[in-house]
């Protein structure tokens, strides 16, 4: 699973030299946020927030409500090496104390 979401991801980045980012080139959300479809164990689809999938592949499979965020800043960045693990819930939270629409 994580090897075919590592070539996955591979092939969908371009590096930026000198920040090391590496930039999403598929599709990208409304937000700004890389995103792709995955097939998970039980082929059903879904679509995935491109820093998710490659946190999956190249770090752990976050726990039930984490999600990956870049430090970096950029938001099409997925590189393993530029992500946290944030709270969801919390963040959802803070969002919808500003009022700012979830997607
Ligand atoms: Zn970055």
């Amino acid at each position: 699973m994580s090897q075919r979401y590592q070539e996955l991801i591979k092939a969908s980045v371009s590096v930026d030299k000198d920040s090391d980012c590496w930039l999403w080139r598929g599709q990208i959300s409304n937000s700004g946020y890389g995103r792709l479809m995955v097939r998970d164990e039980h082929r059903q689809t879904r679509i995935e927030s491109a820093q998710q999938i490659s946190y999956i592949a190249f770090i752990n499979t976050p726990a039930d409500g984490m999600m990956a965020r870049q430090v970096c800043g950029n938001r099409l960045c997925v590189n393993p090496q530029h992500l946290e693990l944030f709270d969801a819930r919390t963040r959802s939270q803070r969002l919808s104390a500003l009022n700012i629409q979830q997607r």
